[in-house]
């Protein structure tokens, strides 16, 4: 009989198979799951070479899946400067100039996660306070949100954005007194991006970073929802050439300023999703419908509080949606659309209901990306149309305030995870990195809990438990890309993709979730990350077996 490379025992094994099997151990060979079961069973696999890792109790989990992030703005964050925990614009300033005084002339000064509801004077800063900074050095800070942005006046000059530039209808370009005063909007923000090209060098730099740190957080796999059409597909295929970075990527067909284009050509191309292989896959036509709701630029039927007539930013026309969205979906690829407001949702629900009704394509899996405020009306259409939902929990935790003070008593119903469980829809979640944390414990604690990080608790009807949690961050992720065959759970021939947690994740008091560690990464069947090696690897028999 064949031996096994590595085998766990003694461990809280969540298989998340379709029965939600807990037992014991598994037994790893190449790079996939041999077998399942108790600790008895799985010893026969034992041999002289085979690596024994005693988990002592600890959960043993399928790696985790997060269904909506953007892996190349992960890691070029960290590459630009960090301003989350400035107070004040004069703390900016001041943090900067200090930061960047080494920074040649002429080159971009880039700041990331900016949130004027957190500093003292609850605004974007404007193009003078930039300037402040430095005149000589074209600057951009981009919102939390990555939906909005403030340039300093070179940067404007260089986007060649003026005091008479013509409005945009999906986006907009602030002004005080008829002066632009450096805020830019959704569409507006994208002349400037446009101008600051990343190299390629720093690009792959960026999914490497993005890609080492996703292990340490037990993620195995990714659907990337892109940045920038082609280059994002590129860097990424690029990338996978690098035998250190392991993940495994599903990558959307969309672009931040020219999404209609990037569908066009793929499909021109003859590419549909499903493409590749189980390191990269092409994903989703998808395109955005709607700002963000912190911004306050996505589509609410009814408005904003204290601001009934800013009914946020639709993209396009429904007319022009299903005009875009018929060919991807009759060539047979899935579709999806990002839609946070409740108006934005339904004009998706409604597409969807349009594209299928010219050609009735079984498991489609199109999808609705964040589904934030998701009526109640629309759930039974939702469920009907067979749409996948991929919600962001985790953005409850650091925005959760901000929902209430923005839409008031609709903040409770969203995310209505329970609601979706309930009806029967497919729900998978991300994070969408880098706008919230990609840790997914956190992701998990918020769908179990529902708490912001101040302790507010949010809509607590629609809490699920932790086995659905856990069923939606790795079987659901796998639904989402049609790869529920290959991963997602812990079965017999699937790929061999784990993550150990530091203690029992099921019997974690529900308070205390938020606390627990990802301890080790399997990937592809080889151990890729151990939090304190040494703990507990042990590469000859060991006096438990
Ligand atoms: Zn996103």
């Amino acid at each position: 009989m064949k031996k096994a490379d590595v085998v766990f025992i003694n461990g809280e094994v969540i298989t998340v198979d379709q029965h939600f099997s807990i037992t014991e151990a598994v037994a790893i060979l190449d790079h996939k799951i041999m077998a399942v079961g108790k600790n008895e069973e799985i010893k026969k696999y034992i041999g002289g070479e085979t690596k024994i890792i005693d988990l002592e109790g600890k959960s043993l989990l399928p790696g985790f899946i997060d269904a909506h992030l953007h892996m190349a703005e992960t890691g070029l964050t960290k590459l630009a400067f960090d301003v989350r925990a400035v107070e004040s614009m004069e703390d900016m300033i001041a943090l900067l100039k200090q930061q960047t005084k080494d920074i040649p002339k002429g080159q971009w000064i880039r700041g990331w996660g900016f949130n004027d509801n957190r500093i003292k004077e609850g605004r974007m800063p404007t193009r003078w306070e930039l300037d402040e900074i430095s005149t000589k050095h074209p600057i951009y800070i981009q919102r939390s949100c990555n939906h909005i942005l403030s340039a300093n006046s070179y940067a404007l000059q260089l986007a060649e954005i003026h005091n008479q530039s013509e409005p945009l209808e999906d986006g907009e370009i602030e002004k005080e007194n008829g002066i632009v005063n450096g805020v830019l909007k959704e569409s507006a923000r994208m002349k400037v991006l446009d101008l600051d090209q990343y190299s390629e060098r720093e690009y792959l730099e960026a999914i490497q970073i993005a890609s080492k740190e996703f292990i340490a957080a037990g993620i195995t796999s990714v659907h990337d929802l892109g940045s920038k059409f082609p280059k994002h597909m590129i860097m990424m295929q690029k990338a996978m050439r690098d035998p250190d970075i392991k993940i495994r990527i599903y990558g959307t067909v969309v672009s931040f300023d020219n999404t209609t284009d990037a569908i066009g050509q793929t499909l021109e191309a003859g590419i549909l999703s499903g493409a590749g292989n189980d390191r990269f896959r092409i994903g989703p036509s998808k395109l955005f419908l709607d700002g963000s709701l912190t911004g306050r630029t996505a589509a609410m039927k009814d408005g904003y509080i204290g601001d009934k007539n800013n009914k946020g930013i639709v993209y396009l026309s429904q007319e022009k949606l299903h005009s875009i969205m018929e060919n991807p979906h009759l060539a047979g690829c899935q579709i999806a659309a990002h839609a946070i407001g409740d108006t934005a949702v339904e004009m998706m629900v409604d597409c969807i209901e349009h594209v299928t009704s010219l050609d009735n394509r079984k498991n489609h899996r199109h999808r609705i990306e964040h589904a934030s405020v998701t009526s109640k009306e629309l759930l039974k259409r939702i469920k009907d149309l067979e749409i996948v939902v991929i919600p962001n929990p985790a953005f409850l935790y650091p925005f959760g305030e901000e929902y209430v003070n923005n839409i008031g008593e609709r903040a409770q119903s969203m995310f209505p995870i329970r609601s979706f469980l309930d009806y029967g829809i497919m729900v998978a979640a991300g994070s969408d990195s880098p706008v919230t944390e990609y840790n997914p414990i956190i992701g998990i604690y918020e769908l179990v809990n529902r708490r912001t990080k101040n302790g507010l608790l949010i809509g607590p009807e629609e809490r699920i438990t932790i086995e659905e949690a856990i069923k939606i961050f790795t079987y659901n992720g796998a639904y989402a890309s049609f790869e529920e065959q290959t991963k997602g759970s812990i079965e017999p021939g699937k790929l061999a993709d784990l993550v150990v947690i530091d203690q029992s994740i099921l019997r974690c008091p529900s308070e205390d979730i938020l606390h627990v560690k990802v301890e080790m990464t399997v990937f592809n069947g080889e151990i890729v990350y151990v939090r304190e090696p040494n703990s507990f690897v042990s590469t000859s028999m060991s006096e438990n077996v």
